[in-house]
């Protein structure tokens, strides 16, 4: 599989670095062909169609909204595993962010991508998928285990 990576500087919720906007982060994908560049910053486009077949599906989106993705990055100064979200706007990418995970916030999301689906399951069991599909009982699982937002940011 051809790896691509997001790229973007990322504030680690552990140890709070700021990393560099490149490949060392490993928000690793699989959303371009081989001809194209590995790296994706906000601006450049990603064909929404390939979300489908290669990220496991949280919800569909409706037509014209932003779609919201679940990223996995780890940190390269400590190792920190964190959670990242990436925000798609008319195939442009608009954001990507270093986020906390939470079960609200897991609600906002479309799609989650292979890695972060199985740090899902590492952490909090098999989120139950059906042909790349979370099934809503898989959902409703992850939103009982998953930590209740935080009070403070
Ligand atoms: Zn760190």
């Amino acid at each position: 599989m051809y790896l691509t990576y997001f790229v973007a500087p990322l504030r680690c919720r552990n140890c709070g670095t700021v990393s560099a906007a490149d490949e060392t982060t490993l928000m690793e994908s699989s959303l371009r062909h081989r001809d194209e560049s590995a790296l994706i910053r906000v601006g450049d486009y990603v064909d929404p169609q390939l979300l489908e077949r290669r990220y496991l599906t949280i919800r569909a989106p409706e037509s014209g909204e932003p779609i919201r993705l679940l990223e996995m990055w780890t940190c390269p100064t400590c190792g920190f595993v964190n959670w990242g979200e990436v925000v798609l706007r008319d195939g442009l990418v608009e954001r990507i962010e270093s986020v906390t995970l939470d079960a609200a916030r897991l609600q906002d999301f479309h799609y989650v991508t292979l890695s972060a689906g199985d740090e899902l399951e590492a952490r909090y069991g098999p989120p139950a998928s059906d042909d790349g599909v979370l099934r809503p009982e898989g959902v409703e699982r992850l939103l009982l285990v998953l930590p209740p937002p935080a009070v403070s940011g």
